[in-house]
């Protein structure tokens, strides 16, 4: 591929080869710095849902990019034969982190629900309780596209066609009594988003997963917190469980803890540490020295910037310009809703979301649609309150002219 390939040349590329299951806009990325991203013909765009939540550092930042430039020239890969540096580093300051006590390393968000729902199975197997088996979830939530993270996915949309999958219980997000209902005793977890990312931007109603701990403990279940999206300090907290003062069993993590380079684990209790043998579960990739070097990277970047403070109080500046916004326009947005730098700005069903998304992209704003109606406002934890005002007077605009 030449350097010199313009704009139309990668595009046709793209349309011609790549599997076309996403629907791209027809312009290329090329670079970044911060919240702020430019394509090949020079066009900036600020970066306001971060690769899906996963930028938690933004673009090309010198820490992360220092630290895999130097592991790069080390150690990228051993496989899990072998302990590395990076690795055992990253378990030990996630448990720190999390407060739970073992780390299991994957490549992705699905993987480590996977991970997570094996291990659930697995530990009532060893437990001698092969029965439990069955998964409570929740209507309108995201796990992820591997069979097994698609059973525990609750849309109907991301099943079609797929065929038969593992049985899951799903319930209605928030409603306790109708969790209460399914629960048995072949349950082996219940299993729960913080905040229903995928969904729309959903936070669970005050109470609600502590309501959850209480139920799975009185049943002898697991609960198993998916914070792939709400995790790694987004909503102002290292896990957003923890703002409702809720330990979990078991956690998923991903997205933003590798900053953009790939790599998930699952986080547990020491009493889950039996349930998967040497043999029973395992990734080549999982946890590999440059994944988690990156991870280290973004942990240490934490903590250096406060990021999780700055979270918290640029969330609130978000979220107070996008309910100005709502004020302002009330015929077009619905609500207004979320927790730190995960925010919504939910429009009416009247208004055609995905034409608003495409409108604010002409104007150099990027964000994705969540559950249909919302805007997901979900930017780098380093956003500038300066770039926070700059989207709301970008999403002000096209409001106002749709
Ligand atoms: C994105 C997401 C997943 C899936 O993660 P992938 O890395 O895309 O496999 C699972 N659960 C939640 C809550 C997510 O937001």
């Amino acid at each position: 591929m030449s350097e010199a390939a313009g704009e139309k040349d990668l595009v046709e590329l793209g349309q011609r080869y790549l599997y076309p299951n996403y629907r791209q806009p027809a312009f290329v990325l090329s670079h970044g710095r911060g919240s702020e991203l430019w394509d090949t013909q020079g066009r900036r765009y600020l970066d306001f849902y971060a690769g899906i939540a996963v930028s938690a550092l933004g673009h090309a930042h010198p820490a992360l990019a220092r630290a895999l430039a130097d592991q790069a020239s080390k150690l990228v890969h051993v496989a899990n034969y072998f302990y590395n540096e990076p690795n055992v580093r990253l378990a030990a300051r996630l448990c720190q982190l999390s407060g739970l006590d073992r780390a299991f390393f994957c490549n992705s968000g699905t993987e480590a629900i996977e991970a997570c729902l094996k291990l659930a199975r697995r530990h009532f197997f060893s437990q001698g309780q092969p029965e439990r088996l069955r998964v409570v979830a929740f209507h309108n939530s995201f796990h992820g596209r591997t069979l097994g993270a698609l059973a525990a996915t609750g849309q109907d949309k991301y099943k079609e066609g797929f065929g038969a999958l593992p049985n899951v219980s799903h319930v209605a997000y928030g409603d306790l009594a109708a969790v209460r209902a399914v629960m048995g005793p072949d349950v082996a977890a219940i299993l729960v988003e913080p905040i229903q990312g995928e969904g729309g931007v959903l936070p669970a109603p005050p109470g609600f997963l502590a309501a959850l701990r209480r139920l799975a403990d009185e049943h002898g279940a697991l609960l198993i917190a998916d914070e792939i999206q709400t995790g790694v300090g987004r909503t102002g907290a290292f896990l957003a469980s923890t703002l409702d003062d809720v330990k979990p069993d078991v956690v998923a993590l991903a997205k933003g803890l590798g900053g953009g380079v790939p790599i998930g684990a699952m986080l547990c209790r020491e009493a889950l540490s039996q349930a998967l043998p040497p043999g029973s579960h395992g990734s080549t990739f999982g946890g590999n020295a440059l994944a988690s070097r990156a991870a280290l990277a973004v942990l240490e970047t934490l903590e250096e910037e406060q990021l999780l403070k700055a979270a918290s109080t640029l969330g609130e500046h978000l979220q107070l310009g996008l309910r100005g916004l709502q004020e302002r326009y009330p015929t077009k947005v619905a609500t207004v809703r979320g927790r730190g730098l995960l925010q919504a700005l939910v429009l009416a069903d009247s208004v055609d979301a995905r034409a608003v998304m495409t409108k604010l992209q002409a104007e150099g704003l990027l964000v994705t649609i969540a559950g249909g109606q919302a805007l997901r406002y979900s930017p780098p934890l380093v956003v500038r309150s300066t770039e926070i005002d700059e989207a709301l007077a970008i999403t002000e605009r096209v409001l106002k002219a749709s």
